[in-house]
């Protein structure tokens, strides 16, 4: 008798709805200068948000040229500076631990907490352009024994079982189911391991979704969760929140700044600054402890 080779392994890139293809599609043609232009200044490249203070005398400089890479690099220093805040979060770690990043982007968080604590790190996002891209940076850099990028659906990743130390989501929870999303961190992370989110999400004290989030995820193709949602589908999956952080009013600066760069701006901006000031979006960092 014969049996059938046992087949573990999942395949690269599990079966995904169409909604997840046309995310992908997104992605794949994203070629925002507010992504590419911040990113070329140290190649690192982020597709989140900034947070902090911002240095409002870049918009005074008088050459234009010189005043575009002025708000080009203080937009770039308040993206870093919301990395460093997640990374910040993922620690203690050492050198021998593996970290997973769900929803990578172009890789930058990856390389930001890589350089932090030496960890490896696994980066999956659905868009197979952004992980080719983002392997290529790791190349370039030399790290790439050390931070790998894999197109892959973050809610069935193929990745091992309790292999990781650390896990999060840098804007990207936006797009998937957090009862499905939160069961993937849970398998992935060790006991005692750390998930970290920072994500925007509708304010249940305003009601429901305002007009300006539903401007948003019509912009983004996405679909954004209420603040409840969060803590309800971690208690779920085996994940205690042990610090929550609202940084809505940290957020303010990068999209009054943002809304004035010229060349930089998407559109949304105004949308953004509108559903913060209202109250009906807030910007919010989670971290917990998987149990
Ligand atoms: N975390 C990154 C990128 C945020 S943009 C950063 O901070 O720069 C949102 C990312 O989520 C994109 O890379 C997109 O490809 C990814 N994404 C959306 N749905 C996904 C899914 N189902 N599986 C994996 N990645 C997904």
């Amino acid at each position: 008798m014969t049996t059938a080779p046992h087949v573990t392994a999942a395949a690269p890139v599990p079966a995904q709805s169409t909604y997840q293809s046309r995310v992908a599609e997104y992605w794949n043609i994203e070629e925002n200068p507010v992504n590419l232009e911040l990113g070329k200044i140290d190649d690192l490249y982020h597709h989140h948000y900034g947070i902090g203070t911002a240095d409002d005398s870049v918009l005074d400089e008088p050459d234009p040229t010189r005043r575009h890479e002025r708000i080009t690099a203080e937009l770039h220093r308040l993206e870093q500076a919301q990395a460093e805040l997640l990374a910040a979060r993922l620690g203690p770690l050492s050198p021998t631990d593996r970290v997973f990043d769900a929803g990578c982007g172009r890789g930058g968080g990856s390389v930001v907490a890589h350089s932090r604590y030496g960890c490896q790190a696994d980066g999956v996002t659905i868009s197979a352009k952004q992980a080719d891209f983002a392997n290529t940076q790791a190349r370039k850099r030399g790290i790439e024994d050390k931070v790998r990028y894999h197109h892959r659906n973050m809610l069935d990743t193929g990745l091992p079982t309790g292999a990781f130390a650390a896990s999060w989501n840098n804007e990207s929870t936006m797009y998937v189911e957090l009862e499905l999303l939160f069961a993937e961190h849970a398998r992935l992370l060790r006991r005692g391991g750390r998930y970290v989110v920072i994500t925007g999400c509708y304010n249940d004290a305003y009601g429901r979704a305002s007009r300006e989030v539903s401007l948003i995820n019509a912009h983004y193709i996405c679909d954004i969760h209420p603040r409840s949602a969060y803590f309800r589908a971690m208690a779920r999956n085996r994940l205690v929140p042990v610090h929550v952080e609202d940084l809505t009013e940290a957020a303010l600066p990068y999209w009054e700044l943002r809304s004035k760069a010229d060349g930089l701006v998407t559109g949304i901006e105004d949308t953004f600054l509108t559903a913060y000031k209202n109250g009906s979006f807030q910007y919010l960092l989670i971290a917990a402890d998987r149990v």
